[in-house]
């Protein structure tokens, strides 16, 4: 092996990599999720693709990191996992208890055929697509309201004060912010009607890109980029800087940013490793649940 192989052969592997993990790992967890439904374990085999998918990012994180700094200890480890466990376990008991106050009735209708306007003879295809655009509009301007509105800003901001990027801060929302924000997203589905498995789909969708979106991997995009919210797009949105950080607020596609004109990408120069916010957010998970409710 000549000494310009030997250069050069991690090189050609890092840039195969760094074009294909994205739409290549989505692909996967998609066809995993559709075996899921196949036989009838959608939740057991979402969650076998989630694992998956961890599994694979964090040792592409390892290995060819975005930024290497950001591979280095931030001490918001435990605040991000319980930050995920808690939003992810509010929104989910809201659902129960709305069960017991009765709320579900607007909720039980998805379950019966004839419910709202949903094209629901279509394949299940068209119908998840169908849903990734409709309940991105509700996402869109959930996240941008929370970047707008001051008061909703203190609950999105504890998601914004990571200084790093990473697989670990995907679910790092404070409940509230989550809660809202699945709330006007998924309302629009029910509201036409859409059925539970098309719900599902959308859920998987939107966990399997929300951890793609926050890796630190070296990822080339090209032109995916402009339809999807890749973690070139994502890192903008992280910015201090806010005429950059006010951007990209789509969560799966990046439709409503292109209509609304907040959609942003420049390959001139890096996105900033410095990310964070300007207000200085406590360090302890427990007093960042609280954080957004004090006086100031
Ligand atoms: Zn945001
Ligand atoms: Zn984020």
């Amino acid at each position: 092996m000549t000494e310009s192989s030997v250069s050069t052969a991690p090189t050609a592997l890092r840039a195969f990599i760094g074009w294909t993990a994205w739409p290549g790992l989505l692909a996967i967890c998609i066809a995993i999720t559709a075996y899921g439904f196949a036989v009838d374990h959608p939740a057991l085999f979402f969650n076998i693709a989630y694992a998956f998918l961890a599994l694979c990012l964090y040792t592409l994180e390892q290995t060819m990191p975005h930024e290497r700094v950001w591979n280095e200890n931030d001490g918001q480890t435990f605040a991000n996992i319980a930050h995920t466990l808690t939003s992810k376990g509010v929104v989910q008991s809201l659902v129960i208890f709305s069960a017991v106050i009765g709320l579900t009735v607007y909720i039980t209708p998805v379950n019966e055929p004839g419910y709202g306007i949903w094209p629901r003879t279509w394949p299940m295809g068209g119908q998840v697509v169908l849903a990734v655009i409709v309940a991105e509009f509700g996402f869109y301007w959930a996240h941008r309201i929370a970047h707008e509105w001051p008061w909703l800003w203190r609950f999105h901001a504890v998601h914004h004060s990571v200084t790093r990027l990473w697989i670990v801060n995907t679910g790092r929302f404070h409940f509230v912010d989550r809660f809202k924000s699945i709330l006007i997203g998924m309302a629009i589905l029910l509201a036409l009607g859409a059925p539970m498995e098309v719900l599902t789909w959308l859920s998987a969708i939107t966990a399997y890109i929300g951890m793609l979106t926050h890796c630190n991997v070296d990822m080339r995009f090209g032109p995916l980029s402009w339809w999807f919210n890749t973690p070139e797009l994502h890192r903008w949105h992280h910015s201090k800087d806010l005429r950059e950080g006010n951007k990209n607020y789509s969560e799966n596609i990046m439709l409503w940013d292109h209509v609304f004109g907040t959609f942003y990408n420049t390959r001139d120069y890096r996105p900033p490793a410095d990310i964070g916010i300007q207000e200085a957010m406590p360090a302890g998970f427990v007093e960042q649940l609280v954080w957004p409710f004090r006086k100031r």
